[in-house]
This record gives C-alpha cells, sequence and structure tokens, in this order.
C-alpha cells in the first residue's frame, strides 16, 4: 500500500507543471474558443512558481506542499483558475493535516474537500462546463484508483464538449460556447494523470 509522502507530492507538482508546460498551447488554443486566450500562460506562470517554491524551500509534510503550491498559484495566476486551483490545493493541503505521510485514502478525503472547496467558491456544479466537469469525477473515481480518477477526469473534460458554459468568461458566449472543450476541465485531467504517474 502506497504512503505518500512530501516528497511525493512535490513529484506530483513538478510532473503537473510539466504536464502543463507541454500542454500549454493546446490550454490557450481552447480557451481562444471560448474565452481570452491566457489559460495556458495562466497556468505555465502559476506551476513555474511552484515548482520554484517547492525546490527553494520545500515543505516537510505532504499538506504542507500543497498548501504552498495553492499559495502560490493564488499570488502569481491572475485570471479566474488561480484562486480555483489555489484554493483546491490550498484546502486539500489543511484537510492533510501535519502528518509526515499520508494513505490514498487520507489523499482522496483531502482532495474531495478541495474540490468541494472549488465548487462554493466559484458557485459551479458539475454540468457548467468548467474544470469542475473533471475534478468532479476524477476524485470519486480516486475510490477506486489512480487510474481509474484519471480516465475519470479525462472522460469528464471532453464531456464538457457539448455543455452550455453557465460560469465564467465561456457564460458570456451562451450557446456558442456549445461545441468547445473548457480549458479549466483539460487542465484539472492534467492533473489526475500527473497524480496516476506518480502514484505508480
Ligand atoms: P480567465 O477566465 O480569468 O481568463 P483562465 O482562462 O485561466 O481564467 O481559466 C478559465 C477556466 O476557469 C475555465 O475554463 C473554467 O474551467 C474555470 N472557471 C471559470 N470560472 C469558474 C467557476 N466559477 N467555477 C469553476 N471553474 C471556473
Ligand atoms: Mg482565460
Ligand atoms: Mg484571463
Amino acid at each position: 500500500k502506497t504512503a505518500f509522502d512530501a516528497a511525493l507530492i512535490v513529484r506530483w507538482m513538478t510532473v503537473s507543471a510539466a504536464a502543463v508546460d507541454r500542454e500549454a498551447g493546446r490550454l490557450t488554443e481552447l480557451d481562444a474558443a471560448i474565452g481570452d486566450a491566457d489559460h495556458g500562460s495562466n497556468m505555465q506562470r502559476g506551476f513555474t512558481a511552484v515548482v520554484k517554491a517547492l525546490e527553494t524551500e520545500p515543505p516537510a509534510t505532504p499538506g504542507a506542499v500543497l498548501i504552498t503550491a495553492g499559495r502560490q498559484l493564488i499570488s502569481t495566476v491572475g485570471g479566474a483558475s488561480g484562486p480555483l486551483y489555489g484554493t483546491l490545493l490550498r484546502r486539500s493541503g489543511k484537510g492533510l493535516g501535519e502528518a509526515p505521510q499520508v494513505t490514498a485514502e487520507e489523499l482522496r478525503a483531502g482532495l474531495q474537500a478541495g474540490v468541494e472547496a472549488v465548487a462554493r467558491l466559484g458557485g459551479a456544479a458539475p454540468g457548467d462546463k468548467t474544470m469542475l466537469d473533471a475534478l468532479a469525477p476524477g476524485v470519486e473515481a480516486l475510490a477506486v484508483s489512480f487510474d481509474a480518477a484519471a480516465e475519470a477526469a479525462e472522460r469528464g473534460a471532453l464531456a464538457t464538449v457539448p455543455m452550455l458554459a453557465r460560469k465564467g468568461r465561456a457564460s458570456y458566449l451562451g450557446e456558442r460556447s456549445i461545441g468547445h472543450q473548457d480549458p479549466g476541465a483539460t487542465s484539472s485531467a492534467l492533473l489526475f494523470a500527473a497524480l496516476a504517474e506518480v502514484a505508480k
């Protein structure tokens, strides 16, 4: 049974940052269609700051790693996604407490609390064509396995294509938001894929 220590959570953040770098062009392209064409650069700026902060002062516990990461996202990302992802990681980190290692089940429960905090902050629910459409099914499938979570988040992101956006900039487009994949749901799927990779 895998125990997650601070180093493993740091690796999750590092692998996420690499995925964001690799996919930044695509995230920005998706945001160009239904937003303001900055989601890739927002995420890159945020995760570059996260990796730098974690390298400079590596936190001792999984909870502290996520709290540090969340704080960086909130302070460096100007867009809607910064406070939302920042809240996700910070709230998840708080849920992990001060334990030096956590189990997969504890990590799942922490992330579940983080996803609930994102829903409260943004006032969105699954079906509104936001990051929650990947985060909610992803965190739910974490009860099965990390691979199942990555697959569920990816499916959730793809399922945003026919949705009408009800939150965020894409909602200004009304019906014209239909037929495009949500950028935030797409980046959320990247985070779950990175988690599945480091959990192996
Ligand atoms: P901005 O829209 O400020 O330019 P980004 O482009 O970085 O910010 O992020 C846009 C993404 O943020 C959207 O694709 C969507 O997934 C997510 N988002 C926007 N508003 C909300 C909200 N109220 N709740 C949940 N997610 C949201
Ligand atoms: Mg944008
Ligand atoms: Mg913007």
